[in-house]
């Protein structure tokens, strides 16, 4: 049935009074929200596939695929029995000892377009733990106050075992596809090593081609207690790294001189320190905060809707950059020192001493034109900045006016009502960027909604996903697969 066309027909004033004389049950649904119908999921209620997705979850939670050294293999063929047990097949994409990728397919017709098929992504691997800062056991998969606990939880297995119910749960409502859709769990994301997306396209890029795809990177904002804004990546910064290098004269600490590496070093790390890069407004950020202003308080919406004028745009800049370090990171290259190297022992002086800055580059920028701006503005013949190998590689925004945008759109528009749905350029690197580069529209959104307290543990201590906000992100994510792959 078409609920869409259906619930059109109805809208007009003579259709409601026709539509009072039909049984109850035929009557179309309340709409959620003035203009929004509700239209009832294609696959079906999720809340039964999504309890057991919980289960899958915390199963996951329990193999622990800490990367390095990651062992994804384990995780790949408990995924590949899940699968197999509802009739899928399932095959486990080896990359390195220990570490593989798990690809199952639904098909749409006999012969594949890959153009049209949809890619459900998300990475088995997970960042370490300090065990110690945790109050529950990070591996242990522990169900306490309505949260799930574990490292993982969120990023990125909770969205893995959403994928996976979305996916099986369209198998199971057995409904005509107009595209393939792929489910592909990763290895190697949080590092980035030779297990990791890239390598796996470079061996398996037929078993999974895709022209859209949905994947982390974007996040369902719960401010208040209430959905915000639901924001789609399609857009990411690009990651790369600096060698700062300071070469002076080696020799006894009791006698000093003026050439020291270490003082050099740090004179340059306190400059690049005090350093902004300037803004550049990117197409995706401009329409992020358009749309994000009117749902600030009425002073920061000021301030985003000036961010673009001549006489008020640098103030505003600097208003949206000291109030959150997301915005700030969204509106230029950002330069943050991670490590230090330097000395051997407590009487040498060391002739070398060095520094890594983490570069986070706009999508456009280059890693060489920082360099060449921080050479600059270090200008000390004994410091040299070089460009370390293995940065990301930029790639294009995934559109805006992509058929698959539109119903991620839609969906999330009819899931949380009165929240907008704003493009979204993420400060961080995710496996989407590879799939852009080999033209695929990818798209970024952990379809449970999360408050920023809950968002703040991912990579750090007690990660958790409310069990609620992953019943609902499972339900939005078979809704907006639905939508994009069944033929009505
Ligand atoms: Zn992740």
């Amino acid at each position: 049935m078409n609920w869409n066309r259906r619930v059109q027909v109805l809208v007009g004033a003579a259709a409601l009074a026709a539509a009072a004389s039909l049984p109850v049950a035929a009557q179309a649904p309340t709409p959620a929200a003035p203009g929004i119908p509700v239209n009832p999921s294609l696959v079906g209620d999720t809340s039964n596939v999504a309890k057991e997705a919980q289960g899958w979850l915390a199963d996951l939670i329990r193999i622990n695929t800490t990367n390095p050294p990651g062992n994804e293999q384990v995780a790949a063929k408990y995924i590949a029995g899940i699968l197999e047990k509802e009739g899928i097949t399932a095959e486990i994409l080896e990359l390195t000892p220990g570490r593989s990728a798990v690809v199952a397919r639904l098909r749409s017709a006999a012969v594949a377009n890959p153009a049209k098929a949809l890619l459900l992504v998300a990475h088995m691997d997970v960042v370490a733990v300090d065990k110690s800062k945790w109050t529950v056991d990070p591996f242990g998969g522990v169900i306490k106050d309505g949260y799930l606990y574990g490292r993982g939880a969120i990023d990125d297995k909770g969205m893995l075992a959403a994928n996976l119910a979305a996916f099986v749960a369209l198998k199971r409502a057995n409904l005509r596809l107009n595209r393939d859709v792929i489910f592909l769990a990763t290895a190697d994301e949080e590092n980035g090593g030779d297990a990791n997306i890239k390598v796996l396209i470079g061996k398996y890029w037929d078993k999974f081609a895709a022209g859209f795809s949905i994947n982390e990177g974007g996040n369902v904002f719960v401010v208040r207690g209430k959905v915000q804004y639901v924001g789609v990546q399609a857009s990411e910064k690009v990651s790369g790294n600096i060698d700062v290098i300071a070469r002076g004269r080696s020799g006894h600490a009791s006698q000093p001189t003026k050439d020291n590496a270490i003082v050099h070093l740090a004179a340059a790390v306190g400059k690049i320190g005090a350093y902004t890069a300037p803004v550049h407004l990117t197409a995706i950020v401009r329409r992020y905060f358009e749309g994000l202003a009117p749902l600030e308080d009425d002073e920061i919406g000021k301030w985003m809707r000036s961010l673009d004028t001549s006489d008020r745009g640098e103030h505003a800049q600097r208003v949206l950059s000291n109030g959150s370090p997301l915005w700030n990171a969204m509106l230029r290259d950002t330069i943050a020192p991670t490590i230090l190297t330097a000395g051997v022992a407590n009487n040498v002086i060391p002739g070398e001493a060095h520094a890594n800055l983490n570069v986070r580059l706009l999508p456009g920028d280059t890693i060489e034109a920082v360099v060449r701006d921080l050479t600059k503005l270090v200008d000390d013949p004994l410091v040299k900045l070089e460009v370390k190998p293995n940065g990301g590689l930029a790639a294009p925004p995934s559109s805006l006016e992509s058929d698959f945008y539109a119903v991620i759109s839609k969906v999330a528009a009819q899931e949380f009502p009165g929240a907008a749905v704003l493009p979204f350029q993420s400060t961080w690197a995710t496996d989407s960027a590879q799939l852009r580069l080999h033209n695929v529209q990818a798209y970024g959104l952990v379809p449970f909604p999360l408050t920023e307290e809950d968002l703040k543990r991912m990579h750090g201590e007690d990660e958790r996903i409310p069990l609620a906000a992953f019943n609902k992100g499972v339900d939005v994510l078979a809704r907006i697969v639905a939508e994009f792959a069944v033929t009505r």
